[in-house]
């Protein structure tokens, strides 16, 4: 008989489907800023990562130079500048070949986007300065469901469907589609392939036995 399950287990899984929507919506998430409007609406985390506005501007002041436009606001520089290359590491991330290659891409992450991204513009890899910065305050739900990620890479997934809209999901079970609806046209396919192939060849032969049998009864 199964053990009913604890209220910490419950807890626990609860937050697991959190987290594994989260990621997935995250990694789908298209550029249009009415989709990106939904997403923070539809997770609080997203709205709680603690990204100084200021610290955005002065990266895209950095990266624009002369182009630079300052009537922007602060979330269009947030999703631009901060929200948008988090999604395209996280989905580099997904489709890393193997563990070792997420987990580099999972604590590139939490330093390029919570450590540094959080705390200041100073960013000199091979100095010992980046250490006063492990000094951290309490992660943000955005920086954990990120960092829970680490437990899912055996569970990243990309649809083999070519025009799959939300090509990013997470299973435990191996699979090449996303879902039945992205295995369908395949599936299809082959059928059509196994008709024109195998299948004109079978029909072939029943229309030789058939003409055999006719032929017989004559004999
Ligand atoms: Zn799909």
């Amino acid at each position: 008989m199964r053990r009913p399950t604890t209220p910490g287990e419950q807890a626990r899984r609860i937050r697991l489907n959190e987290t594994i929507s989260f990621l997935t919506t995250l990694a789908n998430l298209s550029d249009n800023p009415k989709d990106i409007s939904r997403f923070a609406e539809r997770f609080p985390a997203a709205r709680g990562f603690r990204v100084s506005p200021w610290l955005v501007r002065h990266w895209a002041m950095i990266l624009e130079g002369e182009d630079y436009l300052p009537g922007r606001s602060d979330g269009v520089l947030l999703r631009l500048y901060w929200l948008m290359p988090l999604r395209e590491t996280l989905r580099a991330v997904w489709r890393a070949p193997d563990r070792r290659s997420k987990l580099w891409g999972i604590m590139r992450i939490s330093q390029d986007f919570f450590q540094y991204g959080d705390r200041s513009l100073v960013r000199i890899p091979l100095s010992n300065e980046g250490d006063y910065f492990l000094s951290l305050r309490s992660p943000s739900r955005f920086e954990e469901q990120i960092l829970q990620f680490i437990d899912l890479t055996d569970w990243t997934g990309y649809c083999a469907n070519p025009d799959c809209q939300h090509p990013y999901y997470l299973s435990k079970r191996k699979k090449k589609y996303c879902n039945r609806a992205c295995a369908k046209p395949a599936q299809q396919a082959a059928k059509r392939k196994w008709f024109n192939t195998k299948g004109s060849r079978r029909r072939a032969d029943k229309r030789r036995d058939m003409s055999r049998q006719w032929g017989r009864q004559w004999e």
